[in-house]
């Protein structure tokens, strides 16, 4: 299951993610982060049993936790033109029966670059 993180510039510098594998007992995977000095995001992959132990050892360290399910839609103007399946970092796309282009949009970790590739504007981030 994947969860968003929001933190501010005091914990920025901590080793959260380090430490709540540590705590929790768990791995975590970072599909998506974004730091800065002020400011950081990531978007974390943990296993489904170990969520809610996750959850509470980063709300320990004053981290603003979520689910994350702001995943990419894509229309019925799909062209199957496959631009949008080698881009994506996490292979939501692929080509299925009759060469059609499907997703599989709960691997989405919202990093929005297939968006601006669909020659047809078919893919929409919630
Ligand atoms: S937003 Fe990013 S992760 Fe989600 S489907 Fe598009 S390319 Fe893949
Ligand atoms: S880029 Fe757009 S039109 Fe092409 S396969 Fe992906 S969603 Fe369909």
């Amino acid at each position: 299951m994947m969860l968003e993180l929001k933190f501010d510039s005091r914990i920025v510098k901590e080793p959260i993610i380090s430490k709540a594998t540590l705590e929790a007992n768990t791995l975590i995977n970072i599909m998506r982060a974004n730091v800065g000095a002020r400011h950081g995001e990531m978007v974390i992959e943990v296993e489904k049993s170990r969520v809610d132990t996750v959850i509470e050892v980063f709300q320990s360290y004053g981290v603003e936790v979520s689910k994350f399910d702001r995943k990419i839609i894509k229309s019925d103007e799909c062209v199957h033109c496959g631009a949008c399946v080698s881009i994506c970092p996490v292979e939501v796309f692929s080509i299925g029966k009759e060469e059609k282009v499907e997703a599989d949009s709960i691997k989405c970790i919202h990093c929005g670059v297939c968006v601006n590739v669909c020659p047809v504007q078919a893919l929409t981030l919630p």
